[in-house]
């Protein structure tokens, strides 16, 4: 027998290996191997075909299975195949990505014997493997430098009920053990004897008592508690036989204490709209809604009633939510409704608690799964439905690493697989998805008041901060005009709560020589952007690369004293926040305060929530998902930092977020204010945004990509060239764009100049591709012209030390 094995390698999608014959009836498609690579590596791969066809070329034997079961499904591997070939991503690096990082690490598995005797009938490999674990078991390391294949003979010992294993995989992955208390037959008598024998220790009695009422088992820390008595006192107990202490594998819980409620009530709005769905879901059919819903209106409540659905005809869902929305606010809602039924995956959680969730979900135990980008690979089966919160979110596109996937366009594919209903929900829907819920590709749905009664959109004030300039006769444009200081005052003295969002982090954005024919701006060394002046570190930071400096006293260029810094981070607004409002709470929320600390970012919102803080100030942080019906007003500070960046979707983004911010305001019975301060107060996205007119913008905004020709009236690729030595990245632009035959179907667009020409001292190029969807379907001819390209071109590429990547369908530009 031979298997195609894929391996996450960027080269080439699967290699075909030799089966041993004593490992044909273990091993299984979807199943994770071990096999020789290259002269001298060994590693992990994938069995994604099975035959008896022996290759014409000469084969190596696969060394070990790793699995005794297949992780992936037929289904997930179909949805793997799609990806690799969509998004031109090597097979094996697209199924590494479905699993759960620690799952790679095998070395700190640890084996036991189950019976302390060896019994008869095994074979030598056996035999050997069984009396080398001892009494106290072997890690793999030990396991794999000693024997060839290991694996092999362990899941045969597995399955004879001879070895177990420690499902731990490396320290901090290991399952987390908790010890608990039972009682002991001793324990079993009338109570009156066990009173008599235990009246001279009291505690003891009162321990006793308490395991007696709470049926015989407890969890040993809730023992202490409720008895308040020591580890000791429990021990004396074991000693003289009433009870026994043990340890017992837990699961990790992230989200605990979460108890189930009973849901709100339906508005008759929300109402017809779960018909629908319902109705979709009965069907078994693949069908896509796009849920465009105002702030506010209870989208999430929708996607609850129909995953209830589903849940109880036997089906299971997931949801995708932003990264940056899943707080415990979002997972509690989930939990509330689903209780134990709900996993939670996302990047925040440690590699452990990543590896015991992606668990309970590939054994079934789990019927739904919430979580960021990647949860759309979860390995569950029987997929009824598929939510995407936020469906114009760009962090469900992954930019920085192959394989390029955008988790959105996936969850659609994968509902296609699975016959069964996507939601795709947003108060600001991408201009792609709106367009193909108008042109009927996708079922339109509309929530259009607030799920509160009392509630309703906050009005939105524009302020021009060139005429405030003016008026007040400064020579630059103020942070705060005087109608912002003014609502802020007002709204803190009515004891309600502010919302501020500068998109924008640092103190000032860049530092520059104010001196006559000097311009000297303080850049970074590797990057060709400028430096940010964070005040609390007195340094100037690369946002790109990181690298610091400090902070020049003269002008490096005229060594003059006119060093100045310009432009207004979120720090310098804390600061001056500060000064204006001394007696009110002020946090800051943005990467810099939530960085380094695991859950700091639920601790700034919690504390917000508790009205230990008057104002929340941040970053597009602030701008997304948050509920706090005390929040009457929000302001923006400049709503121009994202507006005129060279990017088509410059506006669209910046709509998005004056829409999500706005939304944070007035969402409990006293209504809300918007003041958003610009230099360009007629922009149309300002004004669409100041009406709330979601319409009227993508009106517009579709008449503008459809003139410029972008999405979606094309499929766009971006091929993204780097490498230190400047000239040569340009050669092999150049080279790449003459060897893409013309066709009719496709636009090519530069080589040039990437827009962040130089990151981390790697110079950038850029070739852009504009396709005609419709003559070249799923990419399908493209890809293949590019994947010939780059394998014609990969020798000399290497070379000269260009690397080149592709981005099928990039977000933006930038
Ligand atoms: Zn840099
Ligand atoms: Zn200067």
């Amino acid at each position: 027998m031979f298997a195609k094995i894929a391996i996450p390698s960027p080269l080439t999608d699967f290699f075909t290996y030799e089966v041993p014959p004593k490992m044909e009836e273990q091993i299984f498609i979807g199943q994770r191997v071990f096999v020789p690579f290259g002269k001298f590596r060994k590693v992990t791969g994938f069995v994604v075909v099975l035959t008896y066809e022996k290759p014409e070329f000469k084969t190596k034997k696969i060394i070990d299975l790793l699995d005794d079961k297949p992780i992936f499904t037929t289904e997930m591997l179909k949805l793997a195949k799609w990806i690799s070939n969509y998004y031109i991503a090597p097979l094996g690096e697209v199924m590494k990505t479905f699993l759960p990082k620690g799952i790679f690490v095998n070395s700190e598995k640890r084996f036991f014997r189950t019976e302390k005797k060896l019994p008869k009938n095994l074979s030598q490999e056996e035999s050997l493997v069984l009396e080398f674990l001892g009494e106290e078991g072997r890690i793999y390391k030990d396991l794999d430098k000693k024997f060839k294949s290991v694996n092999f003979v362990l899941n045969t010992l597995i399955g004879k009920g001879l070895v177990k294993l420690d499902y731990g995989l490396q320290k901090n992955v290991k399952a987390k053990m908790e010890k608990f208390v039972k009682l002991l037959p001793k324990a079993e008598r009338p109570l009156e004897e066990v009173q008599e024998e235990l009246k001279r220790t009291p505690k003891q009695l009162q321990i006793l008592e308490f395991m007696i009422g709470n049926l015989g088992f407890s969890k040993l820390s809730a023992l202490l508690k409720a008895t308040k008595s020591y580890h000791a006192q429990v021990k004396l107990l074991q000693e003289k036989g009433f009870l026994e202490i043990y340890e017992q594998e837990v699961q990790r819980e992230v989200y605990q204490g979460i108890e189930q409620k009973e849901l709100s009530q339906l508005n008759l709005e929300q109402e017809v709209i779960c018909d629908k769905i319902d109705f979709a879901v009965t069907n078994k059919k693949f069908k896509t809604f796009l849920l465009h819903g105002i702030t506010g209106s209870g989208k999430t409540r929708v996607y609850i009633n129909a995953l209830k659905k589903v849940i109880d005809s036997g089906k299971t869902g997931i949801v995708l939510v932003p990264e940056i929305a899943l707080t415990p606010q979002t997972v509690t809602r989930f939990k509330e409704a689903f209780g134990e039924e709900v996993a939670v995956l996302h990047s925040q959680m440690s590699v452990g608690e990543r590896f015991d969730s992606w668990r309970s979900v590939h054994e079934g135990k789990v019927k739904i799964v919430v979580g960021a980008r990647s949860a759309i690979f979860a390995p569950l089966k029987n997929i009824g439905i598929i939510v995407v919160d936020e469906e114009h979110e760009f962090s469900y596109k992954q930019f920085d690493s192959s394989p390029r996937y955008q988790a959105r366009d996936v969850a659609v594919v994968r509902g296609k697989l699975n016959n069964c209903v996507v939601i795709l929900g947003s108060a600001t829907p991408s201009v792609e998805s709106f367009h193909n819920a108008k042109t009927g590709k996708y079922d339109l749905l509309l929530l259009r008041k607030r799920a509160i009664k009392e509630a309703k959109l906050p009005e939105t004030e524009v302020v021009n901060l060139v005429s405030e300039k003016e008026n007040l006769g400064q020579w630059a444009v103020p942070v705060f005009s005087g109608k912002l200081i003014t609502a802020i005052d007002q709204t803190l003295k009515k004891g309600e709560q502010v919302i501020l969002l500068q998109n924008k982090r640092g103190f000032s954005t860049f530092l520059q020589c104010v001196a006559k024919d000097c311009e000297y701006v303080a850049k970074c060394e590797n990057c060709e952007v400028s430096l940010v002046f964070h005040q609390s570190e007195k340094i100037l930071r690369c946002h790109y690369c990181d690298y610091q400096m400090k902070v020049p006293e003269t002008c490096p260029d005229c060594s003059e004293v006119t060093i100045k810094q310009s432009g207004i981070g979120t720090q310098k607004v804390e600061n001056l926040l500060g000064s204006l409002f001394p007696n009110s709470g002020i946090v800051r929320m943005d990467i810099d305060t939530t960085r380094n600390k695991k859950d700091s970012h639920q601790k700034i919102l919690e504390a917000f929530g508790e009205k230990k803080y008057q104002i929340l100030l941040g970053t597009q942080m602030v701008a997304k998902g948050l509920d706090f019906p005390n929040v009457t007003l929000v302001g923006v500070v400049s709503a121009d930092t994202g507006l005129l960046l060279p990017d088509f979707r410059a506006g669209e983004k910046s709509f998005q977020l004056l829409a999500q911010v706005s939304g944070r305001s007035g969402r409990g019975k006293t209504g809300g204010e918007v003041i958003i301060q610009t230099s360009f107060p007629h922009n149309p996205v300002i004004q669409f945004s100041k009406e709330h007119n979601y319409n009227g913008f993508f009106d517009s905004e579709i008449e503008i990509r459809k003139v410029a020709l972008y999405p979606p009236f094309c499929r766009l690729v971006m091929i993204l060239f780097r490498g230190e030595d400047e000239q040569k990245v340009l050669e092999m632009a150049k080279e790449f764009r003459k060897n893409i035959p013309h066709k009719h179907f496709l636009i090519v667009l530069g080589p040039t100049q990437a827009p962040l020409s130089k990151i981390k001292n790697n110079y950038r190029y850029q070739i852009l591709l504009k396709i005609d969807k419709k003559q070249d379907l799923n990419n399908r001819e493209t890809n293949q012209i590019l994947k010939n390209v780059r394998e014609d071109l990969k020798s000399k590429f290497q070379k000269n030390k260009v690397s080149v990547s592709i981005d099928i369908d990039p977000f933006g530009m930038l």
